[in-house]
């Protein structure tokens, strides 16, 4: 039996979550038009299934989905509660449901191929990627733009989650300030390794998201999350008897200086947290998608590979896994550690810093309010620890996750292989 021939097309996306979404609406903003698109994934996403938080410029784009955003924003710690004026920033609060709807719409307008199955391989030979679905089909791409998630190419070394879970609260009585929202609020009990915070996003004064997160190595359980919430519920004085839960939401980000490999074949982009946009240091990923969602549109437009910029320098990367290995060591204390970084610099400084996008100069100013030791310590363990990985001739095998394994190199060139 002779194979089907796979429909030929311009571009794949492998994944058809955050990071395509907000692709597939900017190729319809930037007016591509004349690209045959295929989106492969086994779920369509629609509706409420996660609520993105993120900073920026007010932007015309983004601001009439937004649900909410505010010019202050509050970071608190036992010993304090700061009010930051963001200016000229905001935080921002977008929820999936219009994301996704932008996206269906952009989708119907670029006439795109909908295949509503996993991508299982995507064999890359230089020239076209074959791609192959669950449902026994597949097509033939000139570009694969993957979005699929995945381990990272090896083990970090720190490896850490940010794990959350948050309640929509309803209220019967005004209860929170729409004006501002609570960004971080380390007065939570902190773990024993790792950090915890909560905070608050309220899109009116009854109506709010409420959120406990940990950045640490292990999840809790189910009811450890709902008895933490409980707690910094009572924590900001809220009275449950006039309070409903109207949605939960979940989730858990990786927190690593493990490599995500952005480009794994020569036709073969990776987008979203596949593609190294979860920022290490806070699983902030947003900004860094939509960044390159337009940076990759614009190219096509203008006739070029859809390759976009790093989602961050790698100087910041390496700040990262220095910041991440001089907390989870325990040589700096995570409430500590951002308090000083929102004590000794503009809170607009920081947050650009966290987004990747300061300058060197100003990255010295953030490093130097740090507490310099427990930061060398941090600097001089991650020095030593490259220097080691160095010196080993191979990578233990075991180390390496079985999905990233690549089908065998008598496929195609192998290079761009990959089971889903
Ligand atoms: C609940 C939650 C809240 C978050 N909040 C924030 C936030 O406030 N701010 C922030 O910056 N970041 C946040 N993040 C992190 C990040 O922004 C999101 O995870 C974002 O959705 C990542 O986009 P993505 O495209 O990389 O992955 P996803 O959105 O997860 O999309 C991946 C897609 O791949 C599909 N897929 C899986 N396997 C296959 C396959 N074999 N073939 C084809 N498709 C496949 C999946 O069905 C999915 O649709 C949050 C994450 C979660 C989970």
């Amino acid at each position: 039996m002779t194979e089907a021939v796979p429909l030929d097309v311009d571009l794949a996306l492998l994944g058809g979550g955050g990071a395509a979404s907000l692709l597939l609406a900017a190729l319809d903003r930037h007016g591509v038009r004349d690209l045959r698109i295929a989106v492969v994934d086994p779920v369509r996403r629609r509706g409420q299934d996660r609520t993105w938080a993120f900073w920026g410029h007010p932007d015309s784009d983004l601001d009439p989905l937004l649900s909410a955003s505010w010019r202050q924003v509050e970071v608190a710690t036992p010993a304090r509660r700061r009010l930051l004026d963001l200016a000229p920033l905001r935080y921002a609060m977008l929820r999936s449901g219009p994301v996704y709807d932008r996206a269906a719409e952009a989708e119907r307008r670029l006439d795109a191929l909908r295949i509503v199955a996993p991508a299982v391989s995507a064999v890359d030979d230089g020239t076209r990627v074959v791609v192959r679905t669950g449902d026994g089909g597949g097509v033939r791409a000139g570009w694969v733009l993957d979005s699929r998630p995945r381990p990272p190419a090896r083990p970090g070394r720190t490896t850490w989650l940010q794990h959350f879970r948050g309640w929509w609260l309803e209220s019967d009585q005004p209860v929170f300030d729409p004006a501002r929202a609570v960004l971080m609020d380390f007065r939570t009990p902190q773990p024993a390794r790792g950090v915890s915070f909560g905070y608050v996003l309220p899109v009116s004064d009854r109506y709010a998201l409420v959120e406990y997160t940990e950045f640490s190595p292990a999840l809790l359980t189910d009811a450890g999350y709902d008895a933490a919430l409980i707690r910094y519920r009572d924590l900001l004085g809220l009275d449950p008897a006039g309070l409903r839960v109207r949605e939960v939401e979940n989730g858990v980000i990786p927190m690593t200086d493990a490599p995500f490999p952005a480009r794994p074949s020569p036709r073969v982009v990776r987008l979203g947290t596949a593609g190294g946009a979860t920022r290490p240091s806070t699983g902030f990923t947003f900004s860094a998608m939509y960044r390159q969602a337009d940076q990759v549109a614009r190219a096509l437009a203008a006739g070029r590979p859809p390759v976009p910029d790093p989602a961050y320098p790698r100087r910041h990367r390496w700040m990262d896994a220095v910041a991440l290995r001089a907390l989870d060591r325990g040589g700096v204390g995570g409430p500590e550690f951002f308090d000083r970084l929102f004590d000794r610099n503009p809170a607009e400084r920081v947050l650009r810093f966290l987004d990747g996008v300061t300058t060197p100069a100003e990255e010295i100013a953030i490093m130097n309010s740090t507490r310099l030791l427990p930061m060398i310590a941090a600097t001089a363990g991650d020095a030593a620890h490259r220097f080691r990985d160095r010196l080993r001739p191979t990578r233990p095998a075991a180390a390496i996750p079985a999905a990233v394994v690549g089908v065998p190199p008598t496929v195609g060139r192998g290079a761009g292989s990959e089971p889903g």
